[in-house]
Protein backbone atom coordinates (compact mmCIF):
# COMPACT_ATOMS: atom_id res chain seq x y z
CA UNK A 1 0.00 0.00 0.00
CA UNK A 2 1.29 3.34 -0.86
CA UNK A 3 1.07 6.46 1.09
CA UNK A 4 2.54 9.08 -1.23
CA UNK A 5 2.54 12.80 -0.15
CA UNK A 6 -0.17 13.18 -3.36
CA UNK A 7 -2.67 11.58 -1.21
CA UNK A 8 -2.64 14.84 0.90
CA UNK A 9 -5.41 16.53 -1.82
CA UNK A 10 -6.50 19.62 -2.78
CA UNK A 11 -5.06 22.77 -0.29
CA UNK A 12 -7.96 22.72 2.82
CA UNK A 13 -8.92 26.25 1.54
CA UNK A 14 -10.62 24.40 -1.57
CA UNK A 15 -12.08 21.41 0.27
CA UNK A 16 -15.68 21.36 2.46
CA UNK A 17 -15.80 21.41 6.07
CA UNK A 18 -16.73 18.86 8.36
CA UNK A 19 -16.66 20.15 11.46
CA UNK A 20 -16.94 24.04 12.02
CA UNK A 21 -17.00 24.91 15.91
CA UNK A 22 -17.24 28.48 17.03
CA UNK A 23 -17.08 30.36 20.36
CA UNK A 24 -18.20 26.55 21.83
CA UNK A 25 -18.48 26.84 25.55
CA UNK A 26 -19.34 23.91 27.73
CA UNK A 27 -20.63 24.09 31.44
CA UNK A 28 -21.69 20.73 33.37
CA UNK A 29 -24.30 21.43 35.81
CA UNK A 30 -23.50 19.00 38.83
CA UNK A 31 -25.44 18.86 42.48
CA UNK A 32 -22.80 20.82 43.39
CA UNK A 33 -23.37 23.72 40.92
CA UNK A 34 -22.05 24.37 37.11
CA UNK A 35 -18.79 23.30 36.12
CA UNK A 36 -17.40 25.11 33.56
CA UNK A 37 -15.50 22.86 31.34
CA UNK A 38 -14.64 24.45 27.94
CA UNK A 39 -14.26 27.79 27.33
CA UNK A 40 -14.93 29.75 23.70
CA UNK A 41 -13.23 27.30 21.46
CA UNK A 42 -12.82 27.70 17.94
CA UNK A 43 -12.26 24.85 15.46
CA UNK A 44 -12.76 23.56 12.33
CA UNK A 45 -11.73 20.29 10.34
CA UNK A 46 -12.24 19.80 6.35
CA UNK A 47 -12.65 16.92 4.72
CA UNK A 48 -9.60 14.36 4.65
CA UNK A 49 -7.85 16.26 7.46
CA UNK A 50 -7.01 13.82 10.17
CA UNK A 51 -6.19 15.85 13.44
CA UNK A 52 -4.52 14.47 16.70
CA UNK A 53 -5.82 16.32 20.01
CA UNK A 54 -3.75 16.36 23.06
CA UNK A 55 -3.64 17.76 26.59
CA UNK A 56 -3.08 16.86 30.18
CA UNK A 57 -6.32 14.87 31.89
CA UNK A 58 -9.09 16.80 32.49
CA UNK A 59 -8.22 19.64 30.15
CA UNK A 60 -11.53 18.70 28.32
CA UNK A 61 -10.53 16.41 25.64
CA UNK A 62 -13.26 13.75 25.91
CA UNK A 63 -15.70 16.45 26.47
CA UNK A 64 -15.26 18.00 23.54
CA UNK A 65 -15.39 14.98 21.80
CA UNK A 66 -18.75 14.20 23.11
CA UNK A 67 -20.00 17.41 21.81
CA UNK A 68 -18.28 16.50 17.75
CA UNK A 69 -20.42 13.66 18.78
CA UNK A 70 -23.23 14.86 19.10
CA UNK A 71 -23.13 12.65 22.13
CA UNK A 72 -23.91 15.57 24.63
CA UNK A 73 -25.20 19.42 23.85
CA UNK A 74 -22.76 22.34 23.93
CA UNK A 75 -23.71 25.17 26.36
CA UNK A 76 -23.17 28.23 24.09
CA UNK A 77 -21.77 28.73 20.81
CA UNK A 78 -22.33 26.99 17.25
CA UNK A 79 -21.68 23.69 15.95
CA UNK A 80 -22.28 22.74 12.23
CA UNK A 81 -21.61 19.09 11.40
CA UNK A 82 -21.60 18.25 7.70
CA UNK A 83 -22.94 21.70 7.30
CA UNK A 84 -25.89 21.08 9.48
CA UNK A 85 -26.37 23.15 12.51
CA UNK A 86 -26.81 20.11 15.17
CA UNK A 87 -28.63 21.99 17.66
CA UNK A 88 -31.24 23.04 15.03
CA UNK A 89 -32.42 18.78 15.17
CA UNK A 90 -34.42 17.25 17.30
CA UNK A 91 -32.94 14.13 19.43
CA UNK A 92 -34.55 11.35 16.68
CA UNK A 93 -33.44 13.60 13.75
CA UNK A 94 -29.92 14.12 15.17
CA UNK A 95 -29.06 10.55 16.12
CA UNK A 96 -29.66 9.58 13.13
CA UNK A 97 -27.59 12.05 10.85
CA UNK A 98 -24.77 11.44 13.92
CA UNK A 99 -25.23 7.64 12.83
CA UNK A 100 -25.15 8.25 9.18
CA UNK A 101 -22.16 10.65 9.34
CA UNK A 102 -20.13 9.43 11.84
CA UNK A 103 -18.00 6.37 13.20
CA UNK A 104 -17.16 5.74 17.00
CA UNK A 105 -13.84 3.84 18.49
CA UNK A 106 -13.27 4.08 21.90
CA UNK A 107 -10.39 3.25 23.92
CA UNK A 108 -11.92 0.36 25.50
CA UNK A 109 -13.65 -1.32 21.78
CA UNK A 110 -17.03 -1.76 23.35
CA UNK A 111 -17.46 -4.72 21.58
CA UNK A 112 -20.95 -7.01 22.87
CA UNK A 113 -18.87 -10.33 24.58
CA UNK A 114 -21.57 -12.30 23.28
CA UNK A 115 -21.98 -11.34 19.66
CA UNK A 116 -19.97 -12.77 17.01
CA UNK A 117 -17.68 -10.65 15.02
CA UNK A 118 -19.87 -10.17 12.14
CA UNK A 119 -23.09 -9.18 14.26
CA UNK A 120 -21.11 -6.12 16.62
CA UNK A 121 -19.73 -5.29 13.19
CA UNK A 122 -23.76 -5.00 11.55
CA UNK A 123 -25.17 -3.29 14.40
CA UNK A 124 -25.28 -0.02 13.60
CA UNK A 125 -26.84 -1.25 10.52
CA UNK A 126 -29.88 -3.15 12.98
CA UNK A 127 -30.25 0.66 13.86
CA UNK A 128 -30.72 1.98 10.39
CA UNK A 129 -32.93 -0.26 9.68
CA UNK A 130 -31.01 -2.43 7.09
CA UNK A 131 -32.14 -5.81 5.63
CA UNK A 132 -30.61 -9.09 7.49
CA UNK A 133 -28.65 -10.01 4.15
CA UNK A 134 -27.42 -6.86 3.56
CA UNK A 135 -26.24 -6.39 6.80
CA UNK A 136 -24.14 -9.84 6.67
CA UNK A 137 -22.47 -8.90 3.51
CA UNK A 138 -21.42 -4.88 4.44
CA UNK A 139 -20.14 -6.36 8.28
CA UNK A 140 -17.83 -9.36 6.18
CA UNK A 141 -16.89 -6.57 3.85
CA UNK A 142 -15.55 -3.90 6.81
CA UNK A 143 -14.09 -7.26 8.42
CA UNK A 144 -11.86 -8.09 5.51
CA UNK A 145 -11.09 -4.57 5.16
CA UNK A 146 -9.52 -4.65 8.38
CA UNK A 147 -8.06 -8.07 7.61
CA UNK A 148 -10.02 -9.79 10.21
CA UNK A 149 -12.62 -11.71 7.36
CA UNK A 150 -11.69 -14.96 8.45
CA UNK A 151 -12.96 -14.04 12.20
CA UNK A 152 -16.27 -13.29 11.37
CA UNK A 153 -17.73 -16.42 13.80
CA UNK A 154 -15.71 -15.60 16.15
CA UNK A 155 -16.36 -13.95 19.67
CA UNK A 156 -14.35 -11.17 21.36
CA UNK A 157 -12.60 -13.33 23.75
CA UNK A 158 -11.58 -15.51 20.91
CA UNK A 159 -9.29 -12.53 19.43
CA UNK A 160 -6.30 -10.15 20.60
CA UNK A 161 -6.84 -6.53 21.72
CA UNK A 162 -5.38 -5.26 18.95
CA UNK A 163 -8.09 -7.40 16.25
CA UNK A 164 -10.67 -6.24 18.62
CA UNK A 165 -9.81 -2.91 18.19
CA UNK A 166 -10.00 -3.37 14.37
CA UNK A 167 -13.37 -4.93 14.69
CA UNK A 168 -14.84 -1.72 16.39
CA UNK A 169 -12.92 0.04 13.37
CA UNK A 170 -14.67 -1.76 11.01
CA UNK A 171 -17.82 -1.07 13.12
CA UNK A 172 -17.58 2.20 13.09
CA UNK A 173 -17.25 2.27 9.39
CA UNK A 174 -20.03 0.01 8.36
CA UNK A 175 -22.41 3.19 7.76
CA UNK A 176 -19.67 4.65 5.39
CA UNK A 177 -19.00 7.47 7.41
CA UNK A 178 -17.33 10.72 6.48
CA UNK A 179 -15.78 11.17 9.79
CA UNK A 180 -14.43 8.99 12.09
CA UNK A 181 -14.56 9.92 15.84
CA UNK A 182 -11.38 8.21 17.91
CA UNK A 183 -10.84 8.67 21.49
CA UNK A 184 -7.25 7.43 22.71
CA UNK A 185 -7.96 4.28 20.72
CA UNK A 186 -4.36 2.67 21.33
CA UNK A 187 -4.98 3.39 25.07
CA UNK A 188 -5.34 -0.21 26.18
CA UNK A 189 -2.74 -1.62 23.21
CA UNK A 190 1.36 -2.34 23.80
CA UNK A 191 2.88 -0.13 21.39
CA UNK A 192 3.41 -2.77 17.91
CA UNK A 193 -0.08 -3.58 18.26
CA UNK A 194 -0.60 0.28 18.39
CA UNK A 195 1.25 1.07 15.00
CA UNK A 196 -0.89 -1.68 13.44
CA UNK A 197 -4.19 0.08 14.52
CA UNK A 198 -2.82 3.65 13.35
CA UNK A 199 -1.29 1.89 10.12
CA UNK A 200 -5.53 1.35 9.56
CA UNK A 201 -6.41 4.81 10.63
CA UNK A 202 -3.57 6.43 7.81
CA UNK A 203 -5.11 4.09 5.02
CA UNK A 204 -8.69 4.98 6.11
CA UNK A 205 -7.68 8.88 5.87
CA UNK A 206 -6.10 8.12 2.68
CA UNK A 207 -9.04 7.39 1.10
CA UNK A 208 -10.73 10.76 2.61
CA UNK A 209 -12.28 9.89 5.91
CA UNK A 210 -12.08 12.85 8.13
CA UNK A 211 -10.56 11.50 11.75
CA UNK A 212 -9.74 13.23 14.98
CA UNK A 213 -8.36 11.33 17.59
CA UNK A 214 -7.57 12.42 21.34
CA UNK A 215 -4.00 10.91 22.17
CA UNK A 216 -1.82 11.49 25.25
CA UNK A 217 1.31 9.41 23.48
CA UNK A 218 3.35 11.76 21.06
CA UNK A 219 4.25 8.96 18.84
CA UNK A 220 0.75 8.39 18.43
CA UNK A 221 0.10 12.05 17.26
CA UNK A 222 2.55 11.55 14.90
CA UNK A 223 0.44 10.00 12.85
CA UNK A 224 -2.31 12.89 11.99
CA UNK A 225 -1.11 15.53 10.25
CA UNK A 226 -2.75 18.27 12.53
CA UNK A 227 -2.13 18.36 16.34
CA UNK A 228 -4.68 20.29 18.63
CA UNK A 229 -3.96 20.87 22.17
CA UNK A 230 -6.30 21.65 25.04
CA UNK A 231 -5.35 23.27 28.75
CA UNK A 232 -7.53 23.82 30.82
CA UNK A 233 -10.45 23.88 28.48
CA UNK A 234 -9.06 26.06 26.41
CA UNK A 235 -7.57 25.35 23.11
CA UNK A 236 -4.45 26.24 22.69
CA UNK A 237 -2.36 24.78 19.87
CA UNK A 238 -3.58 23.88 16.57
CA UNK A 239 -0.74 23.06 14.41
CA UNK A 240 0.28 21.10 11.76
CA UNK A 241 2.36 17.78 11.91
CA UNK A 242 5.95 17.39 10.34
CA UNK A 243 4.83 13.84 9.69
CA UNK A 244 7.00 11.20 8.51
CA UNK A 245 4.59 8.80 7.77
CA UNK A 246 3.58 10.69 4.82
CA UNK A 247 7.11 10.10 2.56
CA UNK A 248 5.86 6.54 1.84
CA UNK A 249 6.29 4.70 5.26
CA UNK A 250 4.24 2.45 7.42
CA UNK A 251 3.93 3.55 11.11
CA UNK A 252 6.26 0.74 12.19
CA UNK A 253 8.84 1.34 9.90
CA UNK A 254 8.19 5.39 10.45
CA UNK A 255 8.68 4.21 14.76
CA UNK A 256 12.21 2.02 13.64
P1 LIG B 1 -10.02 14.83 29.41
O1 LIG B 1 -10.70 13.93 28.44
O2 LIG B 1 -9.12 15.83 28.77
O3 LIG B 1 -9.30 14.07 30.49
P2 LIG B 1 -12.71 15.51 30.30
O4 LIG B 1 -13.40 16.19 29.17
O5 LIG B 1 -13.04 14.10 30.57
O6 LIG B 1 -11.13 15.73 30.15
O7 LIG B 1 -13.00 16.35 31.62
C1 LIG B 1 -12.79 17.74 31.71
C2 LIG B 1 -13.32 18.22 33.04
O8 LIG B 1 -14.72 18.08 33.07
C3 LIG B 1 -12.76 17.46 34.23
O9 LIG B 1 -12.53 18.36 35.27
C4 LIG B 1 -13.90 16.52 34.57
O10 LIG B 1 -13.89 16.21 35.94
C5 LIG B 1 -15.12 17.32 34.19
N1 LIG B 1 -16.24 16.47 33.79
C6 LIG B 1 -16.25 15.57 32.78
N2 LIG B 1 -17.45 14.99 32.66
C7 LIG B 1 -18.25 15.56 33.61
C8 LIG B 1 -19.62 15.40 33.99
N3 LIG B 1 -20.43 14.52 33.35
N4 LIG B 1 -20.08 16.14 35.01
C9 LIG B 1 -19.28 17.02 35.64
N5 LIG B 1 -17.98 17.24 35.34
C10 LIG B 1 -17.47 16.51 34.32
MG1 LIG C 1 -10.63 11.80 28.20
Amino acid sequence: MSFATQAQGPATATRKPVIEVSALTKTYQTQAGPVPVLHGIDFALHEGEFAAVMGPSGSGKSTFMNILGCLDHLTTGRYALAGQDVEALDNDALAGFRNRVIGFVFQGFNLLQRATLEDNVALPLVYAGVDRATRRERAREMLAKVGLGKYAQSRPNQISGGQQQRVAIARALVNEPRLILADEPTGNLDSKTSDEVMDLFCALNDEGISIVLVTHEPDIAQYARRLVRFHDGLLVQDSAVENRRWQGKSAQEVRA
